[in-house]
């Protein structure tokens, strides 16, 4: 036996085994790998499912989804609307298409890109141009009705305007030596972030004392019982905090459109939920074609 045969027999008598051993650790290797991969995919699925599955199904029309009786129950819908189920951001959706219905909260910020052409209104304050008449038309009623002057304290804001409200009332707070969440937490209580407040899309209205005492004038008397007949709502009602994330706010009116605000009202809905409801609406009729809300 020479050298070169020697080789060969070790090769031959060695690398069967050494193969085998390989392919063996190679398939477990690719199994370990798949089994990882596969659980990584799941932990994907399930952060984020909820989320994209619902705006899959918000968007198409063919696909029904199951409407359940508890879907009005309060968790539910905050829950919903956290998720980014309903939010104007939603802007294939129905509701997204009428300006008058923007949803604007702490969950759902002002689109990115929003413009909107404002108009000096009675009381020397900006509101959206399209609803400026209905602004008028509602301060001039209540002088006419019952002679009380609601006097406009605030509308429109800038959002250089909010940050400054936020930050002030944030600072305000720790000066008077709040940790920084508490200060927050106070804070998030009455003042919208920058780039969550109604006031930035000029659709709502603080009126005269920003204060609890307010909803003992007449003013407010009158605007509990008449606003909507001008398209104006309640917007932080005392019984739905849970659902705005926002404490009892008698003195602030948002604009949504008579046709709207009346279907609050009558239905006792604020705006979150309303905006559910039209989804809701808009699920049952999206065979028949009827998604779009119509404008009054
Ligand atoms: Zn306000």
């Amino acid at each position: 036996m020479d050298m070169s045969d020697h080789i060969n027999r070790t090769s031959l008598g060695a690398n069967p085994a050494a193969n085998i051993k390989r392919h063996m650790l190679i398939r477990v290797f690719a199994v370990i790998l798949i089994f990882i991969f596969g659980i990584f995919q799941m932990g994907a699925k399930h952060s984020s499912c909820q989320y994209s599955n619902v705006n899959n199904d918000y968007f198409n029309p063919d696909k029904n989804v199951s409407l359940r009786q508890d879907d009005s129950k309060q968790g539910k819908i905050s829950t919903e609307i956290k998720k980014g189920f309903i939010g104007f951001n939603n802007t294939k959706g129905v509701v997204a298409r009428d300006w008058r219905i923007l949803l604007v909260n702490r969950d759902n910020p002002i689109p990115k890109g929003f413009s909107v052409e404002l108009a000096k209104v009675q009381g020397n304050v900006r509101f959206d141009a399209r609803a400026a008449e209905h602004f008028n038309s509602l301060l001039k009623a209540c002088r006419e009705e019952i002679g009380y002057s609601l006097q406009p304290r605030t509308a429109f804001r800038s959002n250089g305007l909010q940050k400054t409200l936020y930050d002030n009332k944030l600072k305000s707070h720790m000066n008077r030596g709040k940790s920084r969440n508490e200060a927050e937490r106070l804070t998030n209580n009455y003042i919208a972030l920058p780039g969550t407040s109604e006031h930035e899309i000029g659709l709502a209205v603080d009126f005269n004392v920003l204060k609890q005492e307010f909803e003992e004038t007449e003013g407010f008397k009158w605007l509990d019982a008449n606003a909507h007949k001008y398209g104006f709502i309640l917007r932080y009602p005392k019984d739905k905090e849970s659902i705005t994330k926002v404490k009892y706010e008698p003195w602030h009116f948002r604009y949504v459109g008579r046709t709207h605000a009346e279907t609050m009202k009558g239905k006792n809905l604020c705006l979150e939920e309303y905006v559910h409801y039209l989804w809701k609406k808009s699920r049952v009729n999206s065979n028949s074609d009827q998604k779009q809300v119509l404008p009054e």
